[in-house]
């Protein structure tokens, strides 16, 4: 809270100590106070919640923690402050480039400047040099609050600048920082000065319009990262090195595994039958287990009356998301955005007693939503999905076991992937509908369920839905980044518009619970992030196609296609390649597409019955082992049946060959 002008505020320290100081007492001397060390350590403060500079004074009390390299939250600093590098360096090599924002963003920071010509990759070396000049000559960050005239004169040349400082409230604080010659009109915080700044890489620019407003002026945006250490930033710029090798979008046409097609439409996926096996082992393997799990299947139409989405509320609160309504014999109908209010329907077609609950619908649904154009990426953002999405109906008193069956679920589909996951629980927001007790009720059942399970999860205070409180899972792929996972949602506003009821015990009508629940969620984001956590490489039990027999010369096509109707014969997808190309050039095209399993054939091999296997995942210097026609085709088969990952036999997968 903002203290009175003039009153003291009074400082929490992290050890529970209280400190009472001035206002206006500047940040910089209580950390002084507290620790010379401290403050050579000391990037910037935490007062109340709100990070700030050193150099900026104190209005307000509170807790007070110093932020030094080790809090993630200094990281902002340290990257905004890289901005304000940058530009110091740009203005120093041209001196008319105007400037506008420069933020920090997730993993590092941008500058905005209008030139007259773009820049080019050389200019960008010139000004990363320019910045590690700057930087050693450790130019303290220099705050001064200033009045509107002073301002203005200040940024004579800066039209960008004159625009921000006239939205600025007459009663706000002009605070402007220098560092060397660079001043720039700021609200900070900032690290102490720039030898601070010394991790850092200019990564590249892009146009971008002033205030991301088309009809505004373009201008030269340059992204660069910053981060504490060395190592830090390697392993940055190798996991984006990874990230590139990994790109769905890339491997995606590489492997033949999907496309887009303009004429169809922007957002919309073609998959290719190497993309299609994927997915239908998929879904195989989800329909198994879920019918395993006590669901039925449903399926409900793609197109349905606007009328429903009006009771389902969905004109309403989700509009925008829509595709747009077509007309028959005079009615709205639209694409489906979501797969519940077909559900239940279904489940409103008869009268349900207590004795039918939990009920249980499961569809792979495709759901169209609008997004717009620039925010489509591959198969992770698109404008058509199927979700493999589900629809629990049951008593409140069965919430709790149905959330750690659904919890039971996600585990076991998750591992089978090779995700390690970690769990959000999102709680009441500001316009939640229905009662606090039920929504505190239905939280507590959520964290209860977690708890049974020592199930460890972060706290999202009051990211839940206005309809419910949610879990989220967040998978964490081969190089560590985080993607959206399965969600389990609370839902108290449906029930309530569609009036569901079952009979009770009682023989009175009662309203159900609902519990949305998705595990892959879109089956485009899905394997989209499948081909960038294998890059490319799927497990056998996925992989478009297993084995690849290749005979090495032309008399030995008998043996080789034998041993291949034997493979295909055994439930395996192979190919034969006997074309008249050289072995190397044939095997180069099978690691290509990576194909796990190569059986080369040779006339040894022919005459004793046995392939030498080649395996994707050892490279390319391995040795070829020789194994009989039979161990072969078990082998694979074996691998599939386990879903064991690669290179893992004993993998995650192989809990379900009990199955
Ligand atoms: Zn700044
Ligand atoms: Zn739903």
């Amino acid at each position: 809270m903002i203290d009175p002008p003039n009153s003291d505020h009074e400082l929490t320290l992290p050890d529970g100590s209280t400190r009472l100081v001035p206002a206006g007492t500047l940040p910089r001397d209580v950390v002084a106070s507290i620790g010379a060390g401290l403050l050579r350590a000391a990037i910037a403060v935490e007062v109340d919640g709100q990070v700030q500079d050193l150099i900026t004074p104190l209005r307000r009390g509170g807790t007070f923690r110093v932020l030094t390299e080790k809090d993630p939250k200094a990281l902002d600093v340290l990257r905004h402050s890289a901005a304000h590098l940058l530009a110091t360096a740009v203005r120093r090599l041209r001196p008319r480039a105007k400037i506008g924002f420069g933020p920090a963003i997730d993993e590092g920071f941008y500058y905005d400047f209008e030139v007259e010509e773009p820049f080019t990759p050389d200019d960008l070396a010139q000004f990363e040099a320019e910045m590690r000049k700057a930087a050693q000559e450790k130019f303290p960050f220099v705050r001064a609050e200033v009045n509107r005239a002073q301002a203005e004169k200040l940024f004579v040349d800066d039209p960008l600048k004159l625009e921000r400082l006239a939205e600025l409230g007459d009663d706000e604080v002009i605070s402007v920082y220098t560092d060397g010659p660079f001043v720039d009109l700021c609200r900070g915080p900032h690290v102490p000065d720039t030898s601070r700044i010394k991790h850092f890489k200019l990564m590249h620019t892009a146009s971008a319009y002033w205030r991301g407003d088309e009809h505004r002026q373009q201008l030269q945006r340059i992204y660069g990262t910053a981060w504490f250490s060395t190592a830090e930033l390697d392993a940055y710029l190798h996991r984006l090195e990874e990230a590139k090798r990994r790109d769905h979008r890339t491997l995606g046409k590489e492997l033949d595994l999907y496309s887009v097609d303009q004429r169809v439409g922007a957002g919309l996926i073609l998959w290719h039958p190497r993309g299609a096996v994927i997915r239908n082992e998929i879904e195989t393997f989800e329909r198994d287990l879920i019918l395993r799990h006590g669901y039925e299947l449903v399926y409900t139409p793609h197109v349905m009356s606007e009328r429903l989405f009006e009771i389902s509320g969905h004109l309403e609160n989700f509009r925008e998301s829509m595709f747009g309504a077509m007309e028959v014999e005079g009615a709205a109908y639209r694409p489906k955005p979501m797969n519940c209010p077909g559900h239940i329907c279904i489940y409103q077609a008869h009268q349900r007693s207590y004795r039918d609950l939990p009920i249980r619908y499961a569809e792979f649904g495709t759901v169209y939503r609008y997004e717009r154009s620039g925010v489509l990426h591959g198969m992770l953002r698109v404008r058509g999905f199927t979700q493999d999405d589900a629809h629990v109906f049951c008593t409140p008193e069965q919430v709790d076991v149905e959330v750690g069956r659904l919890l039971d679920l996600v585990d076991e589909m998750l591992r089978v992937f090779g995700y390690p996951y970690t769990v959000e629980l999102s709680t009441r927001p500001a316009n939640a509908m229905g009662s606090p007790e039920v929504w505190a009720a239905a939280e507590r059942a959520l964290a209860r369920v977690l708890a049974q399970r020592a199930q460890a999860y972060d706290i999202d205070a009051g990211g839940g839905a206005f309809y419910g409180p949610k879990l989220d899972f967040k998978l964490i792929d081969a190089i560590g980044r985080k993607w959206q996972g399965p969600t389990v949602q609370l839902d108290f506003n449906l029930p309530e518009r569609f009036g569901l009821e079952y009979i009770g015990a009682d023989n009175a009508p009662h309203r159900p619970v609902m519990l949305h629940r998705v595990l892959v969620g879109s089956m485009e984001r899905f394997v989209g992030g499948l081909i960038e956590h294998y890059a490319g490489a799927f497990p056998l039990w996925l992989a478009p196609e297993q084995l690849r027999v290749i005979p090495i010369t032309d008399e030995l096509r008998e043996p080789a296609a034998s041993i291949a109707a034997r493979a295909k014969a055994g439930g395996l997808r192979m190919s034969l390649d006997d074309r008249a190309q050289t072995l190397n050039y044939r095997i180069a095209e099978a690691e290509r597409l990576k194909t796990p399993y190569m059986a080369i054939i040779g006339k040894r091999e022919a005459v004793a019955g046995t392939v030498a296997l080649r395996e994707h995942r050892l490279g390319r210097e391995q040795k070829p082992q020789v194994i009989p026609v039979d161990e072969l085709i078990d082998r694979l088969t074996r691998e599939v049946q386990t879903r064991a990952l690669p290179g893992t036999l004993a993998g995650a997968g192989q809990r379900d060959a009990a199955d």
